[in-house]
């Protein structure tokens, strides 16, 4: 199947979704996750339309970003070392796995007057050893101790599932994080208007979105594997 062919069966998914739990399908965005994939299949991924592109390497994704940058918005999924961080500066508009002051500090070093970076909090709501981020409670204080960095918004919280084969498992993580989001918007913090909800993957995207995810992250259901 083409990427176009994917896409279209995705979107008609998310549709489906979005009419069962009365959602606007526009308060779902799609990060087409390219780390499989080589440069002309990520090409393809955004002649088929998307715009967002997710890349959790900095390595893997040079080459793509040099010949693709200017066409689409770029997200970086992964965990960044803290000296990998300028390598991701100008390119990506959005960091989706802050999870220490160190990072916040050195993204925010190295950002000029008038930039910011988009970032989502990477919150580790199962628990689980080999997933990063914060755990639930670690999210509000470190949410407060990001204000002196001028470059950092929080734009949402984002968080990875386990692997289930079945899916509806994953519900109370996505719902825990939605209440983490609602409690985070309610102080109304200037720098943590936290809106966003980056969660959902191949696997678990309609929960996520029942859930109310409003940037999902899919790769092998949309781009493959190569
Ligand atoms: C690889 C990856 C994805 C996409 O995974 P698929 O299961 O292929 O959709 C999403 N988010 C993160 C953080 C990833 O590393």
């Amino acid at each position: 199947m083409s990427v176009k062919e994917r896409l279209s069966n995705l979107q008609e998914q998310i549709n489906d979704v979005c009419n069962r739990c009365d959602r606007d399908i526009s308060s779902v965005q799609i990060v087409a996750v390219t780390k499989y994939v080589s440069i002309e299949t990520t090409a393809k991924a955004l002649d088929a339309g998307l715009i967002h592109i997710g890349e959790n390497r900095t390595e893997g994704a040079s080459r793509k970003w040099e010949e693709l940058g200017d066409r689409g918005v770029w997200h970086f999924i992964g965990s960044l070392q803290t000296r990998k961080v300028k390598q991701i500066i100008g390119k990506y508009e959005y960091l989706h796995s802050l999870d220490r002051l160190s990072l916040a500090k050195e993204v925010d070093k190295r950002l000029e007057d008038g930039q910011v970076m988009k970032c989502f909090v990477q919150v580790n709501v199962s628990g689980e050893e080999s997933k990063s981020g914060l755990s639930p409670e670690e999210v509000i204080p470190f949410i407060k101790d990001l204000e002196p960095y001028k470059h950092i918004k929080v734009v949402g919280l984002m968080t990875m599932a386990p692997f289930y084969d079945d899916p509806e498992l994953t519900r109370p993580i996505f719902r825990k994080l939605r209440n983490i989001r609602d409690e985070v918007q309610s102080l109304e913090l200037d720098h943590a208007p936290c809106k966003e909800l980056s969660m959902g993957m191949s696997n678990d995207f309609t929960v996520a979105i029942e859930e109310g995810a409003t940037f999902i992250r899919i790769g092998s259901a949309l781009v493959g594997k190569e």
